[in-house]
């Protein structure tokens, strides 16, 4: 499996373990957030959101899931078993950011085609994941920001588990610019048919680091496996597989 690491933590001198690909690491004994390669403490917010539920609890929006909406079996409630549900602090990165995107275009949906040009000026609370390998819906993720508080390990359940970053924050200022390019770019093709020039200019105001609660759960219905994440601070479901009903 992955190779283990281990740094000691330049706060309190527990050793803090971490994975190839891991740039920035939280000491699970005193909460410091620091470099991996330098030690260097991480002078950019850091904030957590908790989870509202334990391991038992968490089943009761799962349950709620399964019984709601149209397209699910009508007995995946109660013939489904939950098989694992693993909490896990995921790393974010929250970049506020203004965007303003001028561009030309050809609008072709009359006759003659005309030539338009707009802009499109949104702010963002830009999320991106910082983890790579990770499989995670992002913009599927409505996360609660407004419950954020600073991070505080003591209240981090024992049995959950704490991923470091792989992104440090100019790369997540990065990542948020081109996601949000090819998100106006996305928008202006409704106003035109043909984008002639784009032009996007960005003013960051602030790069959060965040912490935030999702379960990974893995339910077994009619002996087959299905996956579902949950956010712990709403208990909404981000994504969840629907088994289908087997008509
Ligand atoms: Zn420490």
């Amino acid at each position: 499996m992955a190779v283990v690491d281990t740094i000691r933590c330049s706060h309190c001198g527990a050793p803090i373990e971490f994975k190839p690909g891991e740039i920035i690491a939280t000491c699970k004994y005193c909460g410091y957030t620091q470099a991996i390669e330098t030690g260097q403490a991480f002078t950019f917010e850091h904030s957590v959101l908790f989870s509202k539920y334990d391991l038992v609890q968490v089943e009761e929006p799962i349950r709620d899931w399964m019984r709601g909406g149209f397209l699910k079996p009508s007995d995946l409630a109660r013939k489904s078993k939950i098989v694992e549900k693993n909490l896990v602090y995921l790393p974010f990165w929250v970049v506020s950011i203004e965007s303003k995107s001028s561009y030309k275009g050809v609008f072709e949906r009359v006759a003659p085609a005309v030539v338009k040009d707009g802009t499109i000026e949104k702010e963002y609370d830009w999320l991106v994941l910082a983890r790579k390998a990770t499989e995670f819906p992002t913009r599927e993720y409505d996360v609660p920001l407004e419950g954020k508080v600073p991070y505080d390990f003591r209240k981090i359940e024992g049995f959950a588990k704490v991923l470091n970053s792989e992104v440090d924050q100019d790369q997540a200022v990065e990542i948020a610019k081109q996601q949000i390019e090819e998100h106006h770019r996305f928008l202006v093709q409704e106003d035109v048919d043909k984008i002639i020039e784009m032009k996007t200019e960005y003013t960051v105001n602030q790069v959060v680091y965040l912490h935030a609660p999702v379960w990974f759960v893995k339910f077994e219905y009619k002996s087959e496996l299905h996956d579902l994440l949950l956010d712990g601070a709403t208990g909404t479901v981000i994504k969840g597989d629907i088994p289908s009903s087997g008509f």
